[in-house]
């Protein structure tokens, strides 16, 4: 099948061209990949013109103007090559009738792994210590960290990365609840225990987010919520920017309430992430004051960035072409709700 590929990078190149001569190999018929840096947008929609699937990424928002001139120049499959689909208007997709498949699950470890990264490096401060050590300076002021073991950790949303940060934490000896609309037993079976939202934000020490973006989702983290928090809480969010209001949480790091913030995510991420924009001036203001916070630590979308996770991401996005092309089932269909 003819698949234009957006938002891409060398790796998804890479990734990509192994795995669709990988598909040749085993004498199955590969597909015409075209691929494309920019952004998909109303503006360079033009580009996609004449091809049956598209694939995009965590940035592309397929509107429904865009979906429906796409659809009239013969667009059917929109292969995401992530698991969240927040980005994309269901409803018009539905209405259009285009098929949205998805890479559910590529490598929840990657994810909950770097969150728990990004606990210790906030915590045990590595940045900082990596940066004093290479200029001789050997002080331990400013370095101090606490023990993980027997501190209160709060997962928000324990689907699969939830469940993976909950295992490595209970690993480090940590007390683990969580909140959840529908509680996983698996986690509820090695000890964790499920409380209600306020309830979770009022006990924990560590606070994680791994739930969807969705409109009942949409800052979660709030002033309230920040207002329920331990004084001092870390809370980090490797999910989906919009889970947390970013100007309630910088007034939460000034007061100190908030002691600790990692990011992966961030609402407005799309005008920034991925690019290289050294050389420019960043016009966010709200994320540029994010950045001024020495006990905030953000990263770029990268959580999910492994190679096991591309090599995952790459084999399911073109399995999902290949059966919507000899119209099998689609176990990886995102439907409207
Ligand atoms: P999942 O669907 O397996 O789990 C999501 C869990 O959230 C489910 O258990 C669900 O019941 C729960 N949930 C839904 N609504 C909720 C609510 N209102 N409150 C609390 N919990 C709620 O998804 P997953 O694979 O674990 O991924 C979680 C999120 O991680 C994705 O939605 C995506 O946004 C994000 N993600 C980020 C990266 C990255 O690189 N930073 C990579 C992959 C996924």
């Amino acid at each position: 099948m003819r698949l234009a590929l957006f938002s891409t990078k060398s790796y998804d190149r890479e990734f990509f061209t192994a795995e669709n001569a990988a598909i040749a190999a085993r004498g199955m018929p590969s597909h015409e990949l075209a691929f494309f840096e920019p952004r998909l947008t109303l503006e360079n929609a033009r580009l996609a013109w004449g091809f049956p699937a598209i694939c995009t990424f965590v940035n592309d928002h397929l509107s429904a103007a865009l979906l429906t001139q796409l659809r009239d120049h013969g667009l059917r499959l929109i292969a995401l090559r992530c698991a969240g689909f927040n980005q994309v208007d269901l409803r018009a997709t539905a209405d259009l009738g285009l098929t949205v498949a998805r890479v559910p699950a590529y490598s929840p470890y990657a994810v909950a792994e770097h969150a728990v990264g990004m606990m210790l490096s906030l915590n045990r401060k590595f940045h900082k210590a990596y940066n004093r050590v290479r200029e001789g300076n050997f002080q331990l002021e400013g370095l101090l960290g606490f023990d993980m073991h027997g501190k209160t950790v709060g997962v928000i949303g324990t689907g699969k990365i939830g469940q993976c940060a909950a295992k490595i934490l209970l690993g480090f000896g940590c007390r683990v609840v969580a909140y959840d609309v529908v509680p996983n037993d698996e986690c509820a079976a090695w000890g964790v225990t499920y409380v209600p939202l306020d309830e979770l934000l009022r006990q924990c020490d560590i606070i994680t987010l791994h739930c969807p973006l969705m409109p009942q989702t949409h800052h979660l983290i709030d002033e309230r919520a920040l207002n329920l928090m331990k004084p001092g809480v870390m809370l980090i969010n490797t999910s989906r920017g919009a889970l947390v209001d970013a100007v309630a949480a910088i007034v939460a790091l000034k007061s100190g309430r908030l002691g600790y913030l990692g990011l992966d995510v961030y609402e407005e991420e799309a005008d920034l992430f991925f690019e290289d924009l050294s050389q420019r001036v960043i016009q966010d203001d709200i994320f540029t004051r994010l950045l001024t916070f020495n006990n905030v630590l953000i990263t770029g979308h990268q959580a999910f960035f492994t190679r096991t996770a591309l090599e995952q991401i790459a084999r399911v996005t073109l399995g999902n072409v290949i059966a919507f092309e000899r119209g099998e089932k689609l176990e990886n269909q995102v439907l409207a709700k």
